[in-house]
């Protein structure tokens, strides 16, 4: 073979990846990250040219102290982070009608709120976040959202708040999300139902964008002699017992071991010889869950400490997030992506309007994550089912192809921590077997 020849050539240049090539660079791994976009950070991107140049997290952006990987990092970077400024006040809209109610009921319908805490939390207890959740005795939870919520007999506004709640974390539809990937949002925050919303949307975001943290990690790998190759999607792995060989836009390249960290529906568009197992090839056809959309809208007439849960809505969550001068700029999710047309005004303004009635829509910006063939979704979180059949199968080596990504971490799948802690647990692993492969040669 005469292409250049690598330790471990990476795929993917989001924060599974940075994370991983780093770590190998420190051990003296002669490494190459080939990254198909003209950027790095992959479902992070932090965009200062929309909505009049406010700095905007067109994907991931919260983080939580619990979220022990992605904190170690930005202490170790010294990156700037900030803690979200709580609102007065939360507003809770029905369908489109603003609640003027403390909670999100009226004093008739505590009790069943207290019912759906209840069960929260008791479902939260059963779990140990720190083993694969497919091992434990969870499988009636790993049922879609709105099935569990009848299941354990919530009703009234309490059981829309939660079905609702419970998609917005899912990024899903009620019939689709696992309501164990929820659950375990609130496990992992030692099973706190204040520690569930800020790891949502109340948590700390990156004073200076996610990319400071991706810079920094990125620079990390320069120092190190680890080579990074933008605008490169990778086409064709071929492995076989000598090594691997990587077919990429612009050439190809070899290596002893390969770290795939591409998400989940994109393993399916890369030709694989031997040809991938078939769980993974299904887990990739039938991808995750997270098909919805997050949409930033620039919007007068809106109090400027809106946090907003609704059900019946189009969007399940809007919240305030910057002050300019044209106004307050708002971040809305929705749990499908085509309930809101970003691109119509009109229909960004109709959708804020479910919870603020006077709203001017101004301006407004998405990023299609669904349809965009480097993601395939937004943020991994599984369809019902999915543990079982897939947890343990998408992390799973295959000879000397290795799998990370945030989808195949423990703790804090789906979330920039679950990334990084992810490319360490590759990085660790491809240095295992490394070592195994040497001393079976020397012996
Ligand atoms: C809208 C949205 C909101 C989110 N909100 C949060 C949040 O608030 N907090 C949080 O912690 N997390 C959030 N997340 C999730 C978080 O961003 C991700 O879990 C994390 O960034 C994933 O990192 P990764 O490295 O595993 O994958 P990715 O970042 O997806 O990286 C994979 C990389 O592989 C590249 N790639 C794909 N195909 C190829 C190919 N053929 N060849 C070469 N390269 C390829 C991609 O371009 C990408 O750069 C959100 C995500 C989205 C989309």
């Amino acid at each position: 073979m005469n292409q250049a020849h690598y330790d471990v050539i990476v795929i993917g240049a989001g924060f599974s990846g940075l994370t991983a090539a780093r770590e190998l660079g420190e051990v003296g791994k002669r490494v190459l990250v080939l990254e198909a976009r003209d950027r790095i950070g992959g479902s992070t991107w932090y965009r200062t040219d929309l909505l009049g140049g406010i700095g905007l997290e067109m994907g991931g952006t919260w983080i939580v102290p619990q979220q022990t990987h992605v904190w170690s990092e930005v202490e170790r970077y010294g990156v700037p982070i900030q803690d979200s400024v709580l609102p007065d006040r939360m507003t809770w809209s029905a369908g489109g009608k603003v609640l003027d109610t403390l909670l999100p009921c009226t004093p008739a319908e505590y009790g069943e709120l207290e019912h759906a805490v209840r069960q929260l939390l008791a479902a939260g207890e059963r779990l140990d976040c720190t083993r694969p959740l497919s091992e434990q005795d969870l499988a009636d939870l790993d049922v879609p959202i709105e099935q569990w919520a009848d299941d354990v007999g919530m009703k009234g506004n309490a059981r829309e708040l939660l079905i609702s709640w419970f998609c917005g974390c899912a990024n899903a539809h009620e019939s689709i999300g696992s309501a164990l990937d929820i659950i375990r949002w609130c496990a992992s925050m030692d099973n706190s139902l204040w520690g569930m919303v800020q790891a949502s949307v109340l948590g700390y975001t990156f004073t200076d964008g996610t990319r400071s943290l991706a810079d920094a990690i990125r620079a990390d790998l320069t120092d190190l002699a680890g080579e990074l190759r933008l605008s490169s999607p990778v086409r064709r792995v071929v492995q076989d017992p000598a090594g691997v060989m990587v077919t990429y836009d612009g050439g190809t390249a070899t290596a002893e071991r390969v770290l795939v960290t591409v998400p989940i529906g994109v393993l399916k568009d890369i030709d694989w010889e031997p040809a991938l197992p078939a769980d993974k090839l299904a887990a990739s056809h039938e991808n995750h869950a997270g098909q919805g959309q997050k949409v930033w809208a620039l919007a007068r007439n809106v109090p400027d400490d809106i946090s907003g849960y609704g059900w019946g809505t189009s969007f399940d969550y809007v919240g305030a997030m910057h002050e300019s001068p044209e106004g307050t700029v708002l971040v809305c999710f929705a749990p499908e992506h085509d309930r809101v047309d970003a691109s119509d005004l009109s229909d960004v303004q109709r959708a804020v309007r479910e919870y603020c009635p006077d709203a001017v829509v101004v301006d407004a910006a998405t990023h299609d994550w669904v349809h965009d063939e480097f993601s395939y979704g937004t943020w991994a979180t599984f369809r019902a089912g999915q543990f079982a059949k897939y947890e343990r199968a998408l992390a799973r080596p295959e000879g000397r192809i290795h799998f990370t990504g945030s989808h195949t971490a423990s703790r804090w799948r789906a979330f920039i921590d679950g990334a990084i802690e992810s490319g360490k647990r590759g990085a660790s692993e491809i240095l295992d077997a490394a070592s195994v492969h040497e001393e079976e040669g020397a012996a």
